[in-house]
Order: C-alpha cells, then sequence, then structure tokens
C-alpha cells in the first residue's frame, strides 16, 4: 500500500504544489484508488511513475472546484486511451449532476462504464481485502472523510510443521490456514493457530479534507496507521480556520493524537505561507509536531509505502509504534 500525493496546494495551484489529490496504489490488486480530483491531476500523473489505467475508484470529499475540477479531464483522457475497463466514483450528492452537466456540454462520451455513487455516512465499498467507509466533516459544503481498512488476515502457514505432525495435505492444510479447528479421522484435533504465524494486522489510512477540528474526524482516523489531513493554516491564523471551516497544523495534530493514529501526513497548504512570508511551511510542521511528533508535511510525488505491524501481541500491549 503506498500513497502518492499528487497535489498539496489549497484552493490555487502554486509552482511547486498542485491542487488536492492523493493516489493509493494497491499492488495486490494492481489497482489505483484516487481520492480528489483538483484540476491537473492527469498531468501529475503523467510526471509521476502510477499508472492512469490502473486507476479503478475515485473517492471525492466535496464538490470545491479545488476538489474536483480535474475529474473530467481525466475521465476524458481515459476513454481516450482506452485501457480503463470501470470506474467507480464516491462522493457527494450533486457529483452524478456534474458529471453528467461536463459530458453533455462538452459533448464527450467515457468509452467505459463510470459509476457514479452518491455516498452517505457509513461503509460505502467493500470486499475480501479491504472496507471503505466514510463520515461527514464540518466544512463549508456537505464533505466527507474516508477510512480504508485493510482486512486483518492469518499469518504465514508453517506448512513444515503441519508435514512433521504427519496432516495429511490438501484441504486440511486449507483449513488450518484460515484459523480453522480441525479433527481428522484418526481422532487428533488441530487448531489453525498452531500453525500460523502472528496475524497480520490489516493498515488503516484516513483521510481527511476539507474541515475544521471535529470528532468525525477522530473517529475516522481511530488507530490508523496514517491520517493525512488537511492543515490549511498556521495556528496563528487559527481566526481564519474558523471562519472558512478549515483546519490549522494544530488542529490537524489534536486529531491524530485524539484518534491514536500512528503517523499523520499534513496537506491542503494555504499559498500564503510560500518562502519569504513572515509564517513559512516549515513553521506549520513545527507546530504539529510539537502536539504530534509522527507528524510529515507533504509535498506533491511524495511517496509514502504504510509499513505493516508486525506483531499482534505487542500492539495490543501499546508498545509497538510502527513508524
Ligand atoms: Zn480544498
Ligand atoms: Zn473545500
Amino acid at each position: 500500500m503506498q500513497i502518492t500525493f499528487l497535489g498539496t496546494s489549497s484552493g490555487v495551484p502554486t509552482r511547486s504544489r498542485n491542487v488536492s489529490s492523493v493516489a493509493l496504489k494497491l499492488p495486490q490488486k494492481a489497482q489505483l484508488w484516487l481520492f480528489d480530483c483538483g484540476e491537473g491531476t492527469q498531468h501529475q500523473l503523467l510526471r509521476s511513475d502510477l499508472k492512469s489505467s490502473q486507476i479503478s475508484r475515485i473517492f471525492i470529499t466535496h464538490m470545491h472546484g479545488d476538489h474536483i475540477f480535474g475529474l473530467m479531464g481525466l475521465l476524458a483522457s481515459c476513454s481516450l486511451s482506452g485501457n480503463v475497463e470501470q470506474i467507480d466514483i464516491y462522493g457527494p450528492p450533486g457529483l452524478n449532476e456534474y458529471l453528467q452537466a461536463g459530458l453533455r456540454y462538452s459533448h464527450t462520451r467515457f468509452s467505459f462504464p463510470v459509476k457514479v455513487h452518491a455516498i452517505r455516512p457509513g461503509v460505502i465499498y467493500e470486499d475480501s481485502e479491504f472496507t471503505v467507509s466514510c463520515n461527514l466533516l464540518h466544512h463549508r459544503i456537505t464533505t466527507f472523510g474516508y477510512r480504508v481498512a485493510e482486512k486483518d488476515r492469518p499469518g504465514p502457514f508453517d506448512i513444515e510443521k503441519a508435514k512433521e505432525m504427519q496432516i495429511p495435505p490438501g484441504r486440511v492444510y486449507g483449513q488450518l490456514k484460515r484459523g480453522e479447528t480441525v479433527k481428522l479421522p484418526d481422532g487428533r484435533v488441530f487448531h489453525g493457530a498452531e500453525f500460523c504465524g502472528p496475524t497480520e494486522i490489516g493498515r488503516k489510512i484516513a483521510y481527511c479534507t476539507d474541515t475544521i477540528y471535529c470528532e468525525n474526524a477522530v473517529e475516522l482516523a481511530r488507530d490508523a496507521d496514517v491520517l493525512i489531513h488537511e492543515a490549511t493554516f498556521s495556528h496563528q491564523d487559527a481566526q481564519l480556520a474558523f471562519e472558512r471551516l478549515h483546519s490549522t497544523s494544530t488542529m490537524a495534530a489534536q486529531t491524530a493524537l485524539a484518534a491514536g493514529a500512528h503517523r499523520l501526513l499534513i496537506t491542503h497548504f494555504s499559498p500564503r505561507y510560500a518562502p519569504g512570508n513572515p509564517i513559512e511551511l516549515k513553521d506549520l510542521l513545527y507546530e504539529a509536531r510539537a502536539i504530534f511528533p509522527n507528524t510529515d508535511m507533504a509535498y506533491d510525488f511524495m511517496t509514502y509505502e504504510v509499513p505493516r505491524r508486525r506483531n499482534v501481541q505487542l500492539n495490543k500491549l501499546g508498545a509497538s509504534q510502527s513508524s
């Protein structure tokens, strides 16, 4: 699971930062999921080593232009390239009308099915490996935060041990691998847990933008391996954050702390903190780290490989903080 930031500026792009989009690469599925799609996202994809043809799902937080203006262009280009099978798009009400109007007035047709899902709080997607849920954030218009949770899976199966114990290979191995209890015809009983390594804990990622500090963001980020949270403003500009319903860097850090998240990646920065201004972006990072030390500041094309937590026991005791 690899996160790539394709845009980290709020409102307008700058020379070094495009507007919002984050890609989540799922190598086990050979799929790419996008979170938001600001204008120019397709150009950012071309400049990255990600493949647009792998995009299968796009999750939109809200209908502000800096999060959706790239959608039509990206989908139209995918159509012309002809190598996309289907894209499912999730987002607030109005998203489908927006796309339909774009299609109609630009005389565009998608060459593959584009399925738009108007979401409500709760689970919005689930398969054998992942659950994606959403909840409302607190912004000027209807805005959703997302949580992607990989399902836990049993640790690696110790086939040598099974052979040593003269358990016949075949169906029984499959049952033990899944952690089931098996009774053999000779009366011996085996528990899957005896043959499997520690459970591989599923990774969890939360994506919360745009929002001022809110409890729903804390819940979405509960125990997350990575929280991606907006930090539009510096703590010193908190008044602006309250007026525009955005977060300061300290609010992002407080959310991560309250949620027990393991790492915080802040993004969606106001262009006002460009170098040479009284407050610079590095100040936002210092402010956040003072509250939540495990914070990094995203930049365009930054990638982050989400580490897997190694040992279930250690994590239960709180002794292992994956970095
Ligand atoms: Zn925004
Ligand atoms: Zn917004």
